[in-house]
């Protein structure tokens, strides 16, 4: 008894790997032509492009972002709540002097993201 629909799929699966592997390496192939190309200038929004998204302290989205004199970026309540234990900047330990001014770019960035 010989079961001839396994050796028939079998088979069919290693040419389609065959090709699967041929057209991964043709998209390979490709691929690496447009990395050169993809060096775009984004002048319009570079600013934007470097704002963190989350908080540092508590990994979520922000909530009342403040920024810190050494440019970190937190929630309100996490900064305070890290300052009333630790005087320094979570982030880069520099002195934060207790300094948080609202975020606005993020802030602002928010708002349009919530449209
Ligand atoms: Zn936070
Ligand atoms: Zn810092």
């Amino acid at each position: 008894m010989h079961d001839r629909g396994d050796y028939k799929s079998g088979w069919q699966m290693e040419r389609e790997w065959d090709e699967a592997e041929k057209m991964r390496k043709r998209n390979l192939a490709l691929g690496e032509d447009d990395v050169d190309q993809t060096e775009e200038d984004d002048d319009d929004d570079d600013e934007e492009g470097s704002l963190p998204f989350a908080c540092f302290i508590c990994r979520q989205p922000f909530v009342d972002p403040v920024v810190t004199k050494c440019n970190h970026y937190f929630c309100e309540h996490c900064a305070l709540k890290h300052h009333s234990k630790n005087k320094k900047c979570f982030v880069c330990d520099k002195p934060t002097l207790g300094i948080f001014n609202t975020a606005h770019e993020i802030r602002r960035r928010m708002a349009a993201e919530d449209k």
